[in-house]
């Protein structure tokens, strides 16, 4: 089948890069795409956000299966448009991508179905969300709600934070929440609607400098499977989270299909939901893909088609790290047309791909675009095999103005030597 993949990151060089080498997979159209996506798939410079250009493409090149990468175009209506002309698609309509654009949609959900998370209330106003702080111990947390959302999450550490955080917030939706304290780990569950089933779990790193500080980022890198999250804890999480979500929404009319992404915390009581995602993460799918077996593009059709059913994942029991490489000034302003050279040498090491998260073609040179620039993946069969070829790939990479976090993997470092 001819395949449509719309984005243009990391996240979507991955999953090309991954359906190209699936045997259903005849032609692979990506886009945007990136200079990256562009060795796996024909690039098609039209906005992926747009129903209208994305359907029009899917109709001329006789697509089997468009595969939605990032949240926008699922926000967007995108698949809606799609499934309404006849395609199969994977990725949510934008009712049940409401799971990830509103955060007081998701927690009444959870409410309604006893699904595990932290204690919380709505409120609409600053003076409304004052009064209602009262109510909780500290740390608290703050969340502005709805589109605005995404920066806008406080972990206050005292009552006089809680409160500056209201106030920076201002009046609007907004969801304060009980602090849940444990590890966190996400979970990737493929959904065709009805059906459930885990497909890995990853963590990530989102602070920009190393030890987990300074500003949030999009991710700065990650590694596949979380050992914390065992066997035990993921099925748990299947059980209480996942497929009461997905039993809820489909009761709902609004069935979800597609890669759900659960934000854990594993506390002493089990997992609790923190957030969910509609998509894969960025830079997660990245160290999933090279861990996945058998014919992805045939299992992401069967997601999309509702056909699910007995089919589970291939995985392979090897581990998978990626070191994001930024420019220069992420995650505030990145600086840009950086040269990069030497990615054919950092492909030299065994088991590594350097996928393409903001990278642009300038004559016969690689520059730099945007914050991420590149996703350097290793696999091997061990978690500490997997991160030195890693690091030592992303040592080959010439790019002077771009840097990296060393201590990708510090959780798993400390689990090995106590
Ligand atoms: P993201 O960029 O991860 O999508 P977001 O803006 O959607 O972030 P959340 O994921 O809800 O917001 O929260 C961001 C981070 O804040 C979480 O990854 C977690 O570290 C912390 N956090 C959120 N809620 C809680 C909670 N109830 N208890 C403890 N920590 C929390």
């Amino acid at each position: 089948m001819n395949i449509l993949l719309l984005g243009s990151g990391g996240r979507e060089d991955a999953l090309a890069w991954r359906l190209r080498q699936s045997p259903s997979c005849v032609e692979l159209i990506a886009a945007p795409g990136n200079p990256g996506i562009a060795r796996w798939a024909e690039c098609v410079a039209i906005d992926p956000c747009d129903p209208t250009a994305v359907t029009s493409l899917a109709k001329e090149r006789s697509i089997g299966l468009v595969v939605i990468g990032p949240e926008a175009p699922l926000v967007a209506g995108v698949g809606d448009a799609l499934r309404e002309a006849g395609f199969a698609v994977f990725g949510p309509n934008a009712a049940a991508a409401q799971l990830e654009g509103s955060k007081g949609f998701t927690k009444d959900l959870c409410a309604a179905n006893a699904i595990p998370t932290a204690g919380y209330v709505r409120i609409e106003t600053a003076a409304a969300a004052h009064d209602a702080l009262k109510q909780f111990g500290i740390p608290v947390v703050i969340k502005a709600d709805g589109l605005a959302a995404g920066k806008g999450v406080t972990v206050a550490m005292s009552r006089q934070e809680a409160e500056a955080a209201i106030d920076a917030a201002g009046d609007g939706p907004m969801v304060i929440e009980e602090f849940l304290e444990g590890e966190e780990a996400s979970l990737f569950a493929l959904v065709d609607g009805e059906t459930a089933v885990p497909l890995a779990s990853a963590q990530d790193h989102k602070r920009v400098g190393e030890g987990d500080t300074g500003p949030n980022t999009g991710g700065m890198g990650a590694y596949s499977p979380a050992p914390v999250l065992t066997t035990e804890l993921e099925q748990q999480a299947m059980d209480e989270i996942v497929r009461p979500t997905v039993r809820a929404l489909a009761e709902a009319g609004t069935p979800f299909s597609g890669v759900l992404y659960a934000g854990l915390m594993l506390t002493s009581e089990g997992p609790k939901l923190i957030e969910y995602n509609v998509r894969f993460g960025d830079p997660e799918c990245e160290a999933i893909m090279p861990r996945i077996e058998g014919d992805f593009a045939e299992l992401l059709y069967a997601v999309a088609t509702g056909r699910l059913g007995e089919q589970r994942p291939e995985l392979s029991d090897n581990h998978a790290m990626t070191v994001i490489v930024a420019a220069h000034g992420y995650p505030g302003t990145p600086k840009g047309g950086g040269l990069i050279r030497e990615i054919e040498a950092a492909e030299q090491v065994p088991g590594v791909t350097v996928f393409h998260a903001g990278t642009a073609r300038s004559g016969e040179t690689l520059v730099a675009k945007g914050g991420r620039v590149l996703a350097v993946t290793a696999v091997a069969d061990t978690f500490a095999n997997a991160r030195a070829r890693a690091y030592r790939a992303v040592d080959q990479i010439d790019f002077a103005d771009g840097f990296h976090r060393r201590d990708i993997g510090w959780r798993e470092l400390e689990r090995a030597e106590p």
